[in-house]
């Protein structure tokens, strides 16, 4: 599986990061985990068509992570080559695809946004295809806030999502299972402290990438110096905008 880093920025834009917005592409179909602006620009740039994205799943209820959804939107439901396409996006509240409905008729953009299908979500498995299962666990960031755990050709990944300062709540599953790849948003923390040091340690991951980067709080000598002191077994890096892996 590939995963692309489109956007990688804290709450903000920076002159070389967008906000929080990650594309898994699974047996040619592309997953995103959360959806920050500009993420039609960024799908686009990656050479994405929006007809190969298979879903859209959002951690929470915080702009940085969903605002592109707005023009995602409005491009999906109005473009004659989206026809044909119902987008499952998977939101924590219903409060995301209300006030963009409101939002959508108050500027009389369109009528009805059908072609994307909003659905609420909760603790649990949240979608399962052939490819790709995704179960969502709840973090105590804000209200319906969620990490993500996705299986899929035999991996395990787990996106952290936005997470407590000092994550508190970090989550347990990473104590408990193995995981191939963890996804660390640390926009809220100082990752090279000891407490934070120690949970990644205690974690049965083989790659670690520090997401989310608030280049004031994290600055890259913070980041090594944090790397330095994570155990060899664990594969340290930080995610840039169009990082590409394949796990
Ligand atoms: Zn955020
Ligand atoms: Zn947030």
């Amino acid at each position: 599986m590939k995963i692309i880093f489109l956007g990688t920025s804290h709450g903000n834009p920076e002159a070389d990061r967008f906000c929080s917005s990650i594309a898994l592409c699974v047996n040619g179909k592309y997953y995103l985990i959360d959806a920050g602006a500009p993420v039609c620009t960024l799908l686009l740039s990656r050479g994405i068509d929006y007809k190969d994205i298979g879903g859209i799943f959002v951690t929470h209820n915080h702009d940085d992570h969903f605002f592109g959804l707005i023009e995602l939107t409005r491009v999906v439901n109005t473009s004659k080559s989206c026809e044909h396409l119902r987008l499952p996006v998977f939101v924590p509240t219903r409060r995301i695809f209300a006030n963009m409905v409101s939002f959508f008729y108050r500027f009389k953009m369109m009528h009805t946004p059908d072609r994307t299908v909003y659905k609420k979500y909760g603790k649990g498995v949240i979608f399962k295809n052939d490819d790709l299962k995704v179960t969502a666990i709840p973090v105590k960031h804000m209200f319906h806030s969620y990490a993500f755990l996705i299986e899929a050709e035999g991996k395990r990944l787990l996106f952290s999502g936005d997470l407590k300062a000092g994550m508190p709540d970090y989550p347990q599953i990473l104590f408990d299972t193995h995981t191939d790849l963890l996804v660390l948003e640390a926009a809220h923390t100082y990752i090279d402290t000891d407490n934070v040091i120690e949970k990644i340690n205690r974690s049965k991951t083989d790659r670690l990438i520090i997401n989310h980067i608030n280049p004031y709080r994290n600055t890259p000598e913070k980041l090594s110096s944090a790397f330095s002191k994570v155990k060899k077994s664990i594969d340290c890096s930080t995610a840039f905008d169009g990082m590409e892996i394949e796990l």
